[in-house]
């Protein structure tokens, strides 16, 4: 199974943010739309860099609540590990335990195109364990 069969089923909805977004409205954003991570671009899809809740916590449990007024800029990872449509969920998956994050941007002709979170690697993977057991139960009852 493919990227672009996760993006066929779930949609390509984006929610992305400029660098000089304050922290505090990043918080806002992930809050109101129950996510874990925002992708920063530049306002034409070109990916500057992945903000996640880890680097929330991260910088409020190192430089105090001030940071949420800090840009996004300054705390967000720049260097972003991002798939293409055609990777498979395996390559997706070697990618997020190599790297140990939860979020992997899509990126087609050189801009956002989706993202692909563990919870959606989660489901791939429940589904396909479910198929293989359904195909032993068939098989053993055909004997
Ligand atoms: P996460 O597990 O996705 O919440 O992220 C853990 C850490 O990895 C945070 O510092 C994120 O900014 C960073 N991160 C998340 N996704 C990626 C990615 N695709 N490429 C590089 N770093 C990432």
């Amino acid at each position: 199974m493919t990227v672009a069969s996760i993006l066929n089923g779930k949609g390509h909805d984006i929610i992305s943010e400029k660098a000089q977004t304050p922290l505090s409205d990043i918080c806002k954003v992930l809050a109101e739309k129950g996510i874990g991570a925002i992708i920063v671009t530049d306002g034409n899809g070109h990916i500057e860099g992945i903000i996640s809740e880890r680097d929330i916590v991260k910088s409020i449990g190192r430089n105090g609540p001030e940071s949420l007024s800090l840009p996004v800029g300054d705390i967000m990872t720049r260097s972003v590990v991002t798939c293409t449509e055609a990777d498979t969920i395996n390559d997706v998956m070697s990618k997020m335990s190599q790297g140990r994050f939860r979020h992997v941007p899509v990126v087609k002709d050189g801009k956002v195109y989706g993202l692909i979170s563990i919870g959606d690697v989660v489901k791939y993977r429940i589904a396909q364990v479910e198929q293989e057991a359904e195909h032993m139960r068939s098989y053993i009852t055909m004997a």
